[in-house]
């Protein structure tokens, strides 16, 4: 007969996949929601708000080590100093557009017809989804037309997704992706609290959306481009998955026809076909203006 402790063991390993099982499904939920929560508090407050990303960035990066989706994505690829260099200079760029945009706000009604009657949570997600929907639109142009194309390439250059990805990017295709939104945002006039804490939830959404973690979005699927979803559109077969262009809002591709299947991707990322295009943060900052690059890469659907 097992001894108590025997038996606890045995009791411990038998739910330790549903344990697993639920920690997947509820990190999402649990890291978004609870992100919205904080700035919805918070009313914009910026110490929050850096605390909000912060505190996310650090979970998710703890989180990778403990159950990544491919360990050799928590590995170097020759890329980890470009990484912190994006990291860096364009959270610098998103928050410098929403200081600015937050001054300009302030002075200036334009249209006056956002709803400020409206509880500051509710006017985050208002915020979020016109500004999302500016991303959708310039990120799924950037898949079609050249010269984007060439500024974007560099986002989908590495041979491993994780949660420094969501930030690699051109710093002209940074800004490029966040004026429509932006523009739209402030001629309604929406006010800067509210636009800062748009800009800090697609952070974090970001963050999850790149995680090299075994979550899962389940239902959430639907409404979130989650990481299995974005991971379809960073395969290295790439004209073959031409899709899934969303930033947060899931909907978006189902919307406008293009979501692809669902199901695990493969974990071939990358592409093959830029070959001038080279690692370093310098060098891919200046790539996209030097002459003898392939112009043709820009696959289309
Ligand atoms: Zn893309």
């Amino acid at each position: 007969m097992p001894s108590k402790g025997e038996h606890f063991g045995v009791m411990f390993f038998a739910i330790l996949p549903r344990l697993r099982a639920l920690g997947a499904s509820l990190l999402y939920p649990s890291v978004f929601f609870g992100a919205f929560s904080a700035l919805g508090l918070a009313r914009g407050a910026p110490g929050v708000i850096a605390a909000v990303v912060a505190g996310s960035a650090l979970l998710v990066s703890v989180l990778e080590r403990l159950f990544p989706v491919s360990s050799k994505w928590n590995e170097d690829h020759g890329d980890t100093r470009s990484d912190r260099l994006y990291l860096v200079t364009n959270l610098g760029v998103s928050q410098t557009a929403a200081y600015l945009v937050g001054l300009v706000s302030a002075r200036s009604d334009m249209l006056a017809v956002w709803p400020t009657e409206l509880p500051f949570a509710l006017q985050v997600l208002l915020a979020l989804l016109v500004f999302d929907l500016g991303l959708y639109a310039v990120h799924r142009a950037s898949h079609s037309v050249g010269w984007l194309w060439r500024l974007h390439a560099i986002h989908h250059f590495p041979r491993r997704i994780h949660w420094v990805n969501g930030q690699r990017r051109h710093v002209v295709h940074e800004l490029l992706e966040g004026t429509p939104g932006l523009v739209v945002l402030l001629v309604l006039g929406a006010k800067g609290p509210v636009i800062a804490s748009a800009l800090a939830m697609v952070t974090v959404h970001l963050l999850l959306q790149h995680a090299n973690i075994r979550y899962r979005g389940g239902a959430l699927r639907h409404v979130f481009a989650v990481a299995e979803l974005h991971r379809w559109h960073h395969q290295r077969r790439y004209a073959a998955v031409q899709g899934n262009y969303a930033a947060v809002f899931a909907f978006w591709d189902r919307l406008f026809g293009s979501r692809l299947a669902d199901g695990d991707a493969p974990l071939e990322v990358g592409i093959d076909d830029e070959p001038t295009l080279q690692e370093g943060w310098r060098r891919q900052q200046l790539w996209p203006f030097r002459r003898g690059g392939s112009e043709s890469s820009a696959s289309g659907e």
